[in-house]
């Protein structure tokens, strides 16, 4: 009897040190659970711009992403499946991508997202890769040489994006009086320059890049730093910590420097 219990005893402790060294093995490095999680449903769902040149431009013929963001989640899906086509990219406006991430339609944002200390309140944000700076885009016939020239004109903004603070922050500083129009896309306000429903377009300059045309120009004035970083669900510290951890790493070894390279617009 004494010795079945011994038995019983021994192939009990025999399964708990089998579980442990299994739990310790999850713990290892890139086997965190919100990566094998991602990993066991066989893609990376990305949420990236389809319209910024450099960054995340959807090439309407090849219907391909391409752009340092597209580089980077590609990169990430290397890391968690040994093959960069794992990846699924969602286009995503300023407005759409927070929402996006809430949901768990996306599992991360790529997508010229400005880390601002508001934001770090509904989602996480990994270390800055690159710092743009709010731009304005006019119509060259119109003859404004900066924002000084812009007093008591309309600006065209989209929803949800840093660019009207980041105006109206400047616009006080020179003593000027500047009114806001809010569109849900670029596209639109484009439209809206054109047709001169607005005197000019703000947004970050990378974005405004893709809007260039013979007929408008990019003013030389940069507006407040823009810190870009990938974006996580609030709740999902353990993926924040895997992708800082690699972008950090991709900062120092010069990964992001050799992409930088690859688009001389940046
Ligand atoms: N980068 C700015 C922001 O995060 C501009 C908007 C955008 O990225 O579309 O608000």
């Amino acid at each position: 009897m004494k010795k079945r219990i011994l038995l019983l005893v021994l192939a009990l402790a025999m399964v708990a040190s089998a579980a442990a060294l299994t739990a310790c093995k999850k713990d290892e490095g890139d086997t965190a659970d919100a990566v094998s999680s991602i990993r066991d449903r066989g893609v990376l769902n990305v949420g990236v711009k389809s319209d910024v040149p450099n960054f995340g431009l959807l090439n309407t013929e090849t219907n391909e992403y391409v752009g340092m963001e597209i580089d980077l989640a590609k990169k990430l899906a290397l890391e968690i499946f040994g093959d960069e086509t794992k990846v699924k990219f969602t286009p995503v406006t300023a407005a759409t991508r927070g929402p996006l991430l809430d949901t768990g339609d996306i599992d991360m944002v790529i997508a010229t997202f400005t880390i601002k200390p508001e934001r770090l309140e509904s989602w996480n944000f990994s270390t800055p890769y690159y710092t743009d700076h709010v731009g304005i885009l006019v119509k060259t016939d119109a003859g404004y040489k900066s924002l000084a020239d812009l007093d008591g004109k309309s600006i065209g903004v989209a929803q949800a994006a840093t660019s009207r603070d980041a105006i109206q922050a400047a616009a006080d500083e020179l003593g000027i009086t500047v009114s806001f129009q809010e569109f849900a896309s670029y596209p639109e306000i484009k439209a809206a320059l054109d047709s001169k429903r607005v005197d000019a377009f703000s947004v970050d300059k990378s974005i405004l890049s893709g809007y260039l045309d013979a007929s408008v120009e990019i003013l030389p004035d940069d507006f407040s730093p823009q810190d870009y970083g990938i974006a996580t669900k609030l709740t999902n510290k353990e993926l924040a910590a895997w992708v800082d951890d690699l972008v950090t790493t991709w900062l120092d070894d010069g990964t992001f420097a050799a992409w930088r390279a690859n688009y001389p617009g940046i």
